[in-house]
């Protein structure tokens, strides 16, 4: 109930800031705008007061939900091409995430563990600019929540965009269910949005969170004591029968992994909200952990990173106004036209073979 209220006092804003439609390109969500803006509503009600104030100055009109949904509404814009595979990471099932490093192509690309690095590092150095930790700040939300969709981190059939299924009698693909179709499941009993994929709202998003189970204290203290590659090696944990238990029967599959997926969105919420407390507040213990992770990261790079992530529009140079910020008030818009893609080819681009 505490919950349902942290969402309801940003409708007012959100309702607003939906009139300005621009269409979207197609696209895929990960885990759609109902996914994230639920990951972000459960952190800002667990956050301390010191740290939601820090994000609100570096996010300015901009709610922490928006900017959580944001990555995914500008990653086919030319200036933002570069950041489409900082959303999730191609691991081999049943291998670690730095053995991939030797793959041929995968660390020029970038991707999801790298970029949160990246942006961790970006919010808590003094040399930073505001623009740049507000772009930094939407990413890290964002792809925290994205490490959390167990397929996208899975090598395997494009992280099940290329498995065709038919969910409760609409035409889908694997990956597509855990963005969104189980969730839709979970919130209305269908795996649709009553108003049509673009009308997500925050109102749908604190519904869903407060139709989540009550997690234990316990539960939330176990979640939160981890650090990024935990987060990953969780979400991968359960990923070979997540694949093999598809056998057609979408009330078995929803019975076995809605509640799984539940409680992803759960872990992701909790999680940011320790994660954001300890870089808005400059925890020393968390900074250490950050600093080790880079220094792991580049010990194999061979010491050198040759693919820097970028978490800025290209020639926008992350200065002054402007700088690709774009799409009216706030650099946001929710619920242009034809942006919730399902199905088909959802997603394409998110996934390459290697
Ligand atoms: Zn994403």
């Amino acid at each position: 109930m505490n919950r349902m209220k942290a969402g309801v006092c940003q409708l007012a804003i959100i309702f607003i800031a939906g009139l300005s439609i621009i269409g979207f390109s197609n696209n895929s969500w990960a885990w759609g705008f109902l996914g994230h803006e639920s990951i972000a509503l459960i952190a800002q009600e667990h956050m301390t007061p010191a740290a939601l104030a820090e994000v609100h100055a570096i996010l300015g009109n901009m709610t922490m939900e928006q900017a959580a949904a944001w990555p995914d509404t500008i990653k086919q814009e030319p200036q933002w091409a570069h950041t489409a595979s900082y959303h999730f990471i191609n691991i081999k099932l049943g291998q670690s995430y730095f053995s991939q490093y030797s793959r041929p192509g995968f660390l020029q690309k970038g991707d999801a563990i790298r970029a949160l690095v990246k942006a961790e590092n970006i919010l808590r150095s003094r040399s930073s600019t505001m623009i740049q930790k507000k772009y930094a700040l939407c990413f890290l939300e964002h792809i925290e929540g994205d490490l959390h969709q167990p397929l996208h981190e899975a090598n395997r059939a494009r992280g099940g965009n290329s498995i065709k299924i038919t969910f409760f009698g609409r035409s889908t693909n694997l990956h597509a269910i855990w963005d969104y179709g189980m969730l839709f499941e979970i919130l209305w009993g269908q795996p649709r949005s009553p108003n049509g994929y673009k009308n997500i709202t925050v109102q749908d998003a604190a519904k869903l969170v407060s139709m989540l189970p009550v997690a234990t204290p316990a539960e939330i203290a176990t979640w939160q004591n981890s650090y990024i590659l935990d987060w990953s090696r969780d979400a991968r944990s359960r990923l070979p029968e997540i694949f093999k238990d598809w056998n057609g029967n979408s009330q078995s599959y929803y019975s076995k992994y809605g509640p799984y997926a539940e409680e992803m969105i759960e872990k992701a919420g909790y999680r940011l909200a320790a994660w954001l407390d300890a870089i808005m507040t400059n925890q020393p213990f968390q900074a250490q952990k950050a600093q080790a992770l880079r220094q792991e990261i580049l010990a194999h790079m061979g010491g050198k990173d040759q693919y820097p992530i970028v978490l800025q529009p290209e020639n926008g140079g992350g200065q002054g106004s402007g700088g690709g910020w774009h799409h009216g008030g706030g650099g946001w818009h929710h619920g242009g036209s034809g942006g919730w893609h399902h199905g088909g080819n959802g997603g394409s681009h998110h996934w390459h073979n290697g």
